[in-house]
């Protein structure tokens, strides 16, 4: 069968995790954690299970989540939303992506993307038409390159969609880049759409900041949210988009095509999470930065030339100073059979060729992903296991 998508292949995600569980290899590829998230949002879920909430709630999501998402974007943002009118919770992240895009996007559309990118970004905005415009950050740092940036956005311009804290490179943008963006946005007269699931995991006093908030921003932006990410329940699938009530409807009917409601019992937990104290926020990015800290040092001890990761689940690592030969997909596949510890290669973030702006530019192919988000003692095991094959 040909269409659109018969050139999408298998995300990388699971044909690491599939490659991991044949060879028995320690998991530090696909981003989960490998603990729960917090008891009560947990119990809180059960009993809305055992209480009868099993029928399809509200389209745009059950008042007490939308209600906790406006509490929570006033609360760490200073950001006044209206919970009936401008939330829609969505079945995770990945779908309000998608559900954004298709809320603002027509055939013909251009929408400005940065690499390296979120897998999920360049398929879905081909199906839908649009033509995507592709911006390259490059390591180590991952700065803005600002002219590339400002030479993407043209008439044509409907929409950019970007990632920060930003999975796979640890990247927080920063608030001058961000205002060069809002410029830029407000110029071309267009839409940003903001994947933000990483936002409470910033480390060493880095601090997320929405592009919402800067001036002139509140009504074109979308800002995504990942209970997945902010209580460690990835399986939950529970999303949040928060966006002015101009945008809302349009969301809301992407999700109606989509998958139409989420789970109530589930949005009852996160309602429950996003109400929980500063406490629990502060300490789950002191616990994962903690983890960071543990998997960087043991990195860097094996010779890795390991970047700075400021947000999210996720350490790139150079690994030519341990003298492999070959590039990315192969290390990360050989890492995975002899030393029992799985990677992502990073080139898989990055668009095929001829969706580049520059052709002749080749993707960057001597960096692996390792997720931080497990417990200790898998952490010093991979670290052992990797001690023993370099
Ligand atoms: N965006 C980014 C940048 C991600 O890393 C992920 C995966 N965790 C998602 C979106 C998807 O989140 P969800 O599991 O809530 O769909
Ligand atoms: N977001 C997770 C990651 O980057 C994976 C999600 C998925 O498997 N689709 O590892």
């Amino acid at each position: 069968q040909n269409s659109l998508l018969s050139a999408t292949g298998t995300t990388i995600f699971t044909v690491m995790s599939a490659l991991a569980v044949q060879h028995g290899a320690i998991n530090l590829g696909q981003g989960f954690p490998d603990y729960d998230g917090p008891e009560d949002v947990i119990e809180a879920a059960a009993a809305a299970l055992k209480d009868g909430r099993n029928q399809y709630p509200p389209l745009t999501g059950v008042p007490e989540l939308r209600g906790a998402v406006a509490a929570h974007n006033r609360r760490f943002y200073g950001l006044e939303v209206d919970p009936d009118a401008e939330v829609v919770v969505t079945s995770g992240a990945t779908e309000a992506v998608t559900a954004c895009l298709m809320a603002v996007l027509n055939p013909g559309d251009e929408c400005v993307l940065i690499e390296p990118l979120y897998d999920t970004y360049l398929p879905v905005v081909r199906l839908l038409g649009a033509v995507p415009r592709l911006v390259r950050l490059s390591p180590p740092d991952w700065a803005l390159p600002r002219a590339e940036l400002a030479a993407a956005f043209g008439p044509k311009t409907k929409a950019i969609l970007f990632n920060t804290p930003m999975n796979p490179t640890g990247k927080v943008f920063t608030g001058a880049e961000l205002a060069f963006l809002a410029d830029l946005i407000a110029r071309h007269d267009c839409y940003a759409i903001c994947d933000e699931v990483y936002e409470h995991l910033t480390f060493d006093g880095w601090r997320h900041i929405p592009l919402m908030t800067l001036p002139g921003m509140r009504e074109r932006c979308m800002r995504i949210g990942s209970a997945g990410k902010t209580f460690s329940l990835t399986g939950w699938k529970v999303g949040y988009v928060t966006c002015d009530r101009s945008l809302a409807p349009n969301v809301a009917k992407a999700h109606q095509n989509l998958t139409f409601t989420t789970p109530p019992n589930l949005q009852r937990g996160v309602a429950v999470g996003l109400m929980k104290d500063d406490a629990y926020f502060e300490g789950l990015s002191s616990s994962l930065q903690a983890r960071r800290d543990r998997l960087a040092r043991g990195l860097k001890e094996l010779g890795f030339g390991v970047l700075e990761a400021r947000g999210s689940y996720f350490i790139t690592a150079d690994f030519r100073p341990l003298g492999f030969n070959g590039d990315d997909v192969a290390f990360c596949r050989t890492l995975t059979e002899e030393a029992k510890v799985t990677a992502i290669p990073v080139t898989a973030f990055y668009a095929p060729r001829e969706h580049a702006l520059d052709a002749s530019a080749d993707a960057p192919s001597h960096y692996a992903r390792f997720a931080f988000c497990k417990g200790e003692a898998v952490i010093d095991e991979a670290l052992g296991r990797m001690k023993k094959w370099v």
